[in-house]
């Protein structure tokens, strides 16, 4: 029999390790990079993305021609990677230079159906008046973009009428322009980074802005293609429950006729994990084909097939994730904190818990589908590790920690996991994970806490409010627009962060206070490590120890102190500050 099938996205490339085997991607009928043109490919963008540099080289012309780069706050930029830094757009030797190597492409790379014609990663777009000029009249830094793409394209449409040139509209070129149109054989690759995960386009008022530009660009470009962001890109071992955005978004887009989709994932070639990155990529390479498909049929079909006696179980763990994020209120995106979200609970992660102990327990006895369990259930035990290494001692406690520990690194090394995340150094790194686990400080987590107190221009940081003057538990304070506080008992095994933006209102622009008495059984000199969001002060006995009017992200002994203690009764006074966003701090005791 003869059977013809036409796959509604003509652009069929995902980042997850399944898909960067070539077998595998044929038998699912992926059309990516990575396919050889004799496999029947078809779909090869080259290069890849991010080819400003590759066009117009620095090493080449920064020195003799820096005006070829792109000016900012007056001055050429030229960086050493493809990251930050842009080309001068409307210099028309740039244009010259970047037309001949486009055709050089053509011709070194014949296998290549889309040539790829795009910004730099980063920002950095060229201020100088010419460049201006444009980007003013079109209301949009794609302006320029377009207006140079269109010149490349017109010359190569001359001599190539078949092929098409790919250009980005991602960060600051992601609003189209108000007047110029791409050219015909310019494709337009729509970037959603960092929009809402929890919920699937069209259905959130998060993606509203997206969805109206994704709107425009279809109607002023003859083509456009997709990229969109599928995992947590800082953390790819986190729970992500996001598959009612990757269940809907693929049919959203091709009802919108892009012509393709590539969703990144977990985009470490070599690297396996991320939670259900397996399935993930499964059900995005059916999609991708067909829209139509039941997304859900198929989620329950990969479930029922690969963890076959254990699936009941992985199954109520997948929907239990879900039923945490679909509240409209609900919200976590692709670079959210773990602190940050709503469905890592404690309650939520025992219960996972406990699922895959039972996924384990039925799995025992067949080892390929032990392995397989064991892989889904990572990212709780990863969530269980994480949380313990900032004091989270009820999601693990210090007996369980280093079975829990020698789990997590078998299932790392049985699945050829070598980074946790895009971000290389921290928090991708394993080995500085693993460390953080082994060293978790003792988190100091009992408190008396009062608050908010008045910091408008960051003026209470160092008035002296009444807290200061001497610990009275009964006291009653008059804090910020009049609101009364007192001392209030804190006390949690969650997490080692006091999460004062939690406990505290209002939380802008305030100070509060955070008080506790230990008895030390002799006179010693003791180490303390602080972090805090934003700046802090610590007194020891009455005596100032730190005084950091700092604006940061709080990690654990951002700051480390030794202090003289009396045999005896002392005490710890914490004034926390909050500038802007997040407000809380740690405090760890280290000898
Ligand atoms: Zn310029
Ligand atoms: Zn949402």
């Amino acid at each position: 029999m003869e059977d013809r099938q036409k796959p509604v996205m003509e652009a069929r490339q995902i980042s997850y390790r399944e898909a960067y085997d070539v077998n595998w991607s044929l038998h699912n009928r992926i059309n990516s990079n990575l396919m050889p043109d004799s496999l029947g490919s078809g779909n090869i963008a080259y290069p890849f993305v991010h080819t400003f540099y590759a066009l117009v080289s620095p090493q080449k012309y920064g020195k003799t021609h820096p005006e070829y780069f792109s000016e900012v706050d007056g001055k050429r930029l030229i960086k050493e990677t493809n990251t930050g830094g842009q080309l001068c757009l409307t210099n028309p030797e740039v244009v010259k230079i970047a037309t001949a190597t486009v055709f050089e492409w053509i011709k070194t790379h014949p296998e290549a159906s889309v040539y790829t014609v795009d910004q730099n990663d980063g920002e950095g777009h060229c201020e100088c008046t010419n460049c201006k000029k444009i980007d003013d009249q079109e209301g949009s830094y794609s302006g320029t973009l377009i207006h140079f793409v269109n010149q490349i394209a017109d010359s190569v449409a001359k001599v190539y009428p078949e092929v098409k040139l790919q250009t980005l509209a991602y960060a600051y070129t992601e609003i189209p322009p108000k007047n110029i149109r791409p050219a015909k054989n310019v494709i337009i690759r729509l970037c959603h980074y960092d929009y809402c995960s929890a919920h699937p386009l069209g259905q959130c008022d998060n993606h509203k802005v997206y969805v109206e530009r994704l709107d425009q660009w279809s109607k002023i470009a003859s083509q456009v293609t997709i990229w969109d962001y599928y995992t947590n890109f800082e953390r790819y071992l986190l729970p992500f429950p996001n598959f009612e955005t990757l269940k809907h978004d693929v049919k959203f887009y091709a009802d919108r006729k892009a012509i393709g989709l590539f969703p990144e994932g977990n985009n470490v070639s070599d690297n396996g994990g991320g939670e259900f990155s397996e399935l993930r990529a499964w059900i995005f390479s059916q999609l991708l084909w067909n829209p139509e498909r039941d997304a859900q049929a198929l989620i329950d079909e990969f479930v029922q097939n690969v963890y076959g006696p254990a699936a009941p179980y992985v199954s109520e763990y997948i929907k239990m994730m879900h039923e945490q994020v679909k509240p409209k209120s609900a919200y976590f995106s692709i670079w959210t904190d773990p602190e940050d979200v709503n469905y890592l609970g404690l309650e939520t992660i025992q219960k996972a818990d406990s699922l895959f102990s039972m996924a384990k327990a039925i799995a025992k006895k067949d080892t390929a589908l032990y392995k397989r369990v064991e892989l889904a259930y990572l990212p709780v035990l990863y969530t269980r590790l994480y949380f313990y290494a900032t004091g989270g001692t009820a999601y693990l406690s210090r007996e369980q920690m280093p079975e829990a520990l020698a789990a997590f690194k078998r299932i790392l090394a049985a699945n050829s996991i070598t980074s946790m995340g895009v971000v290389e150094l921290e928090p991708g790194n394993i080995p500085n994970f693993i460390k953080s686990v082994e060293s978790s400080d003792r988190f100091i987590k009992d408190w008396w806490l009062t608050g908010p107190f008045d910091n408008e221009n960051r003026k209470g940081f160092d008035t002296i409010y009444a807290p200061e003057k001497g610990f009275d538990s009964t006291a009653v304070f008059t804090g910020k627009n009049s609101i009364q506080t007192k001392w209030t008992r804190y006390n949690s095994n969650e997490s080692g962060y006091i999460d004062l933006a939690k406990m505290f209102n209002p939380k802008k622009n305030v100070v509060s206070y955070a008080y506790r008495k230990f008895e030390s059984p002799v006179a010693r000199k003791m180490q303390f490590g602080v972090g805090s969001n934003d700046g802090v002060k610590v007194w020891v006995n009455g005596k100032l120890e730190l005084s950091r009017p700092v604006l940061r992200a709080a990690k654990p002994n951002d700051d480390v102190i030794t202090v003289a203690v009396k045999k005896g009764a002392n005490t710890i006074l914490v004034k926390v500050d909050q500038l802007g966003n997040k407000w809380g701090f740690y405090f760890t005791e280290r000898n």
